[in-house]
């Protein structure tokens, strides 16, 4: 069956009506063959405007479902989700690319957000606070906030689009989703999906979910669409360096998901073996198109020579392949783009002095899609290249005399996202660890960069964003806060001891 063929045969099965993927100006491609699978309707800004003000008109009636009710709609979905992952996983694979266990991975995360959510709509819960006054009862509620906008990347398509939409409808929210243009597919069989689960459910208002295929200028409706409340946006940090300020001069609510250029250390007590497989799966799988991501690794020098050969004897035999037929470990990039990126980082970096193993385009089937070699880089120093984030398979390898030198080293970069020390020795992972470590929002020890489950808080700081979504208490920024304070006594006392009498 030609992938053409696959990719529709999943969207019926999946509940996507054919004229959704069959009548438009869109064209959807797999990075897998470079091959057009569908062609898609593209929203208008009128269009996307209309969206918002229907998901606006549903949250009036969602916010006052109770919560435990709202998780029934959550709850209905991971099984409808449960149902479809071996058919999701797999569209997730010939839209991103993606190794089947990668894509099926995906879906199980969808799965276990919708489970942290139903639980969490029993759990939202606000402290009560001690009062200064008499009679006096202070405490904090959390309500429902509004719209919220979900802008998501190609590399993560359908699990961070879930890791929003079940907190935010258990929260009380309404959501308006734009998936990035290169995975749309699988946007419209999660809607079929969410849209299934309401129906079994029965008075789920209508609008409560929509997605909206489209560009960039979709997106910007959104992020400037005055009703709606909280944009949660993940990609480049190009893309949230013109989100962010739009969304702070209305005053609105921002989530940021950015990019990475996650580093690790490798002290010289670490598990070697440990390391080899962590760096291996955290730098090379999905093609280097996570943006957890490994990309800057640091070795003392004492165990360089011990784990460099070996990285790059893995580098060197690691299968490259169709994910789709062939077993392979790293699949396609996703287009020519991201091909030519990786070429100019690898010039750059061949410049300043790396050594470079890999990186050269493998030929698998057609001219039009994008397999490369995953490159391994020794570079003198970090610099250039090394300093930012590029989009696929490079990982750059530092040797490091001292562990100050490597600690400061690695913070010295833009992006905040992923860390991870490998060690054995207590001091310096606690250091990893502590105020003066790891300046990420993810710090691991004998772990790789990638992986995260569910149950933390995920985000990073620095030109990452700052936004966290997922487990936690990440849920309390798709939420209003309220301080009430209820006086049950037959006196007024104010606070501070404040006097104001009014004869
Ligand atoms: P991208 O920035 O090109 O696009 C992401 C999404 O933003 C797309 O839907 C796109 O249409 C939209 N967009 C772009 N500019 C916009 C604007 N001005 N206004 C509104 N919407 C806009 O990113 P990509 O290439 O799809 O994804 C890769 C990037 O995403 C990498 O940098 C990666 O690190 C990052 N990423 C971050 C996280 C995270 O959680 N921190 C997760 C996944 C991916």
């Amino acid at each position: 069956m030609s992938v053409k063929t696959e990719t529709a045969s999943l969207l019926s099965k999946l509940g996507v009506p054919k004229k959704a993927y069959t009548k438009g100006t869109m064209a959807a491609h797999s990075p897998v063959t470079g091959e057009q699978v569908a062609s898609l309707p593209a929203a208008t800004s009128a269009g996307a405007a209309a969206a918002v003000e229907r998901a606006d008109a549903a949250f009036r009636k969602w916010r006052m479902v109770p919560a435990p009710r709202r998780g029934e709609l959550v709850r209905l979905f991971g099984e409808e989700l449960r149902a479809a992952k071996a058919d999701l996983g797999r569209l997730v694979s010939i839209e991103a690319g993606k190794i089947p266990s990668e894509g099926q991975g995906e879906v199980q995360e969808m799965i276990d957000i919708c489970d942290f959510a139903v639980g969490l709509s029993r759990q939202l819960y606000g402290l009560t606070i001690a009062t200064e006054r008499p009679g006096h009862r202070m405490m904090e509620t959390w309500h429902p906030l509004g719209v919220v906008g979900v802008i998501t990347a190609f590399n993560f398509p359908v699990a961070v689009w879930s890791w929003n939409t079940a907190l935010a409808l258990v929260c009380g929210n309404t959501v308006v989703w734009k998936p990035s243009e290169k995975t749309s597919l699988t946007a419209l069989a999660c809607q079929a999906l969410l849209e299934k689960a309401a129906a079994r459910m029965g008075d789920v208002p209508d609008g409560i979910c929509t997605v909206l295929t489209g560009d960039r200028a979709v997106g910007e409706v959104l992020v400037d669409h005055p009703k709606v409340a909280l944009v949660s946006a993940t990609g480049s940090t190009r893309m949230g360096r013109d989100v962010g300020p739009r969304l702070a001069k209305r005053f609105a609510r921002a989530i940021l998901e950015l990019g990475g250029n996650n580093g690790g250390i490798v002290c010289p007590s670490a598990d070697l073996d440990m390391a080899l497989r962590a760096i291996a799966f955290g730098a090379m799988g999905t093609a280097g198109q996570r943006c957890t991501t490994l990309r800057r690794l640091f070795v003392h020098e004492s165990v360089y020579d011990r784990l460099v050969p070996r990285l790059k004897k893995a580098y060197e035999s690691v299968s490259v392949g169709n994910p789709l037929d062939s077993g392979a470990l790293v699949g396609p990039l996703i287009d020519a783009q991201a091909y030519e990126g990786m070429q100019k980082a690898l010039k750059a970096a061949k410049a300043a002095g790396g050594k470079i193993t890999g990186g050269a385009r493998v030929k698998v089937g057609s001219d039009k899609a994008y397999y490369v070699e995953p490159a391994l880089v020794e570079m003198p120093r970090q610099e250039g290249p090394v300093l930012e984030e590029t989009f696929a398979p490079i990982l750059y390898v530092m040797k490091y005399a001292d562990f100050d030198g490597a600690l400061a080293a690695h913070n010295a970069v833009g992006a905040g996202l992923s860390s991870s020390i490998f060690t054995l020795d207590l001091q310096e992972a606690e250091r990893f660890l502590s105020a003066e470590g790891s300046d990420c929002g993810i710090a691991n020890v004998n772990i790789g960069t990638s992986g995260a489950e569910i149950g933390g808080a995920f985000g990073g700081e620095k030109e990452t964003g700052g936004g966290r979504e997922s487990g936690s208490d990440a849920w309390k920024a798709y939420m209003r806060r309220a301080t009430n304070t209820i006086n049950y006594s037959k006196a007024l006392p104010l606070a501070q001891g404040v006097s104001f009498d009014i004869d």
